[in-house]
């Protein structure tokens, strides 16, 4: 730190209360009184047990509406089932724009209630914590986006373009009662250009920012089931063409097989912005695979798959063997075998060629290879990298901490594939998370879950001045 001598203490001390005079003409929120309230309201929708399955996300809408309602805002529910409702809050701009969409799912992943230190639902804190289901999957969306309207509305803020506020069900398996009836039957009251979402975080190291992951695209799943035929027989006479063991051999050699490398805009650009993180060999990989030479990529492709699995995840369409199953009793010979393959195809994969290809890498007549029936999400282009809303999050990235902003492709699935099938440009943003914090069973989906306050706030804080550089009236 600099020290500064004291004739320059004073200037930066009157320039600092200058600043703050002219945000406060400018009408910037209360970022104090803002934390108290943002707190409430994110203990409060955490108490409401919206496990889904079932669900039953409607206290927790109506929650939502009745925080909304009070401030004058308007809000209308949809649901396909009575328990599941979908929450969309409005504000009008003036149209030259067109708008701008926030949302959050307000159900929840199971629980096993003996894991947790704190009870799931208690939403309570400790430590700097918030400890519950939901923290950070996905009441942090919905919390944020709540405040960002609560904020837009009580400053008044002029718009060019109208913010949409979407509090959805049924995103944990069950997108027909959320996204998929939100799209099919009420895309007016969703439309818009771009659309702000979970997918994304900002990874900190030992407690330090690495860098802002924002997700621009994200992998389709698909399954394949291979099935393997031969004669049956008694377990004491072996049988050269045993299904069990053709299958084994076909598990095998499919995932000895590697689909060849692709890179598209979001992942060159991901490693490329890695290797300006990183130093040695680490930044030298990451050159390496957007490299081009095919040699040295396949060694660091090795090492990937060594080290970091989930870059070796990113630049192919992977195959993962989840499910076998055979046989029912030691001294039968069963005349079927099944394997089940978890596919994650990269955007753009010809379905068509590379069950083809499948089929020629396991290269036996007695193995049926098909795609079998999955909760599929539709395949969707990337959103963009050259747009006002990526250029946007950049700078607030930048301002709020002081990192880099990274595009990534999801391996997993979200509700922004609904979305993007329909040409909205939709970003996975979310708050800093410690990189430590997912192996010790605090992550989404885990036995426990927590979110460090001061995190919660700074991603607030972030969101509103992305929404506000989007969306208000220049
Ligand atoms: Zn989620």
């Amino acid at each position: 730190m600099t020290i500064l001598p004291r004739a320059s203490v004073g200037l930066f001390l009157m320039l600092a209360l200058a600043t703050a005079a002219q945000a406060q003409r400018a009408g910037q929120p209360d970022w104090t009184s803002i934390e108290t309230e943002t707190l409430q309201h994110f203990q409060a929708l955490l108490r409401f047990d919206t496990s889904d399955p079932p669900g039953n996300e409607r206290a927790a809408v109506e929650y939502l509406k009745q925080v909304l309602q009070r401030e004058g805002i308007v809000v209308e529910t949809f649901a396909l089932e009575p328990d599941r409702p979908n929450l969309v809050a409005r504000l009008r701009g003036n149209g030259t724009k067109r708008p701008l969409l926030v949302m959050g799912h307000t159900d929840v992943v199971n629980v096993d209630p003996a894991k947790w230190t704190h009870p799931p639902f208690s939403a309570t804190r400790e430590g700097g914590y918030v400890y519950g289901r939901g923290t950070v999957d996905d009441k942090d969306n919905v919390v944020a986006g709540l405040m960002l309207m609560l904020m837009l509305k009580r400053l008044n803020v002029p718009l060019d373009r109208d913010v949409i506020f979407l509090a959805e069900s049924g995103e944990e398996g069950s997108t027909r009662v959320g996204i998929q009836f939100m799209t099919r039957e009420h895309w007016p009251a969703i439309d818009a250009e771009y659309c702000l979402a979970e997918g994304g975080a900002v990874a900190r190291v030992g407690g330090r920012v690495r860098y802002a992951g924002v997700s621009t695209t994200e992998k389709i799943p698909r399954a394949i089931e291979l099935t393997a035929r031969g004669p049956a027989g008694h377990g004491s006479v072996p049988l050269k063409g045993n299904a069990v063991v053709r299958l084994s051999r076909a598990v095998a050699k499919i995932s000895e097989w590697r689909a060849p490398i692709k890179l598209n805009e979001t992942t060159r650009t991901y490693f490329q912005r890695l290797a300006t993180l990183t130093s040695g060999d680490s930044a030298q990989r990451y050159r390496d695979i957007v490299g081009g030479d095919p040699a040295t990529m396949a060694r660091v492709d090795e090492y990937f798959l060594d080290r970091e699995p989930s870059n070796a995840a990113v630049i192919r369409t992977s195959i993962s063997p989840n499910i076998v199953q055979g046989g029912y009793r030691v001294n039968v010979i069963p005349s079927e075998a099944k394997a089940t393959l978890d596919v994650r195809m990269l955007p753009g994969e010809d379905t068509v060629a590379f069950l083809a290809t499948v089929r020629r890498v396991i290269d036996d007549p007695a193995i049926a290879v098909a795609y079998m029936r999955r909760d599929v999400r539709p395949e969707t282009p990337d959103a963009k990298l050259n747009t006002e809303a990526f250029r946007a999050i950049e700078a607030a990235v930048t301002r709020h901490y002081s990192a880099a902003t990274l595009p990534v492709m999801l391996t997993g699935a979200t509700d922004m594939a609904y979305l993007r099938a329909r040409g909205m440009q939709c970003y996975g943003i979310g708050p800093a998370f410690d990189v430590e914090d997912g192996p010790k069973g605090f992550g989404a989906h885990s036995d426990q879950e927590r979110i460090l306050e001061s995190e919660l706030h700074r991603f607030v804080r972030f969101q509103y001045d992305v929404v506000e550089q989007l969306a208000r009236r220049r």
